[in-house]
């Protein structure tokens, strides 16, 4: 089986390939078979996002269809920037927007946090599969660490007693928000391909 990702993101194909293909599921980028669709995401929950992507990249390509979408919520900041995580306040670059959200959230009692993905995979006949990923943390009062992208200087995950940024790639796969939805989504796509 061949499953379209609605990114053109190749850290997440490899991320994604790594774990289908043990199933016999071939990923592709959306590029690979010369499509460029774009689509606007209005959704107001990770869910809906990823919905949209993957519904619009199985109507554009005729194959099955996976999405993701993730973003990181605050407790003390009512979940933003939450489906915003991208576009925090409108400023430009991963550095301006924790720095943002850690003067946002200067004087809050409360800090914890969690990062949430929802993967969503849209079948041409109509069959859908959504399975949800979360990580629970909090805000640190600083960034630390090097690695990672996004809100990882700033994300600390107390069982590890280290930021995102401050783990192995291994390490945060193991208990990130998109390596707990994609194992998730591994296990319901073996049960429907054994089903179907
Ligand atoms: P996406 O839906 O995976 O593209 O994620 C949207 C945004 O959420 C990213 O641009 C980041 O700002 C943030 N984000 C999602 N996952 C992570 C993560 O693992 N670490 C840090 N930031 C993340």
């Amino acid at each position: 089986m061949k499953l379209v990702l609605a990114s053109q993101n190749k850290g997440k194909l490899k991320e994604m390939q790594a774990i289908l293909n043990e199933l016999g599921v071939e990923v592709v980028l959306q590029s690979d078979l010369g499509l460029s669709v774009d689509v606007e995401e209005t959704g107001t929950t990770f869910a809906e996002n990823s919905r949209l992507k993957a519904q619009a990249v199985m109507e554009a390509s005729g194959l099955p269809a996976i999405a993701d979408d993730s973003g990181l919520c605050v407790d003390a900041l009512n979940g933003a920037p939450g489906v915003y995580s991208a576009r925090y306040g409108g400023v430009e670059g991963d550095v301006a927007r924790y720095q943002l959200l850690l003067q946002n959230l200067r004087g809050a009692m409360s800090r914890t946090a969690h990062f949430q993905t929802a993967i969503v995979c849209c079948f041409p006949n109509g069959d859908v599969l959504e399975t949800e990923g979360r990580c629970d943390g909090t805000i640190a009062y600083a960034p630390q660490g090097e690695g990672g992208f996004g809100y990882d200087p700033i994300f600390f995950v107390p069982s590890m007693r280290k930021t995102f940024a401050q783990l192995t790639a291994e390490e945060k796969n193991t208990i990130s928000h998109r390596g707990v939805a994609l194992r998730a989504f591994a296990g319901e796509l073996k049960k429907y391909l054994e089903k179907n």
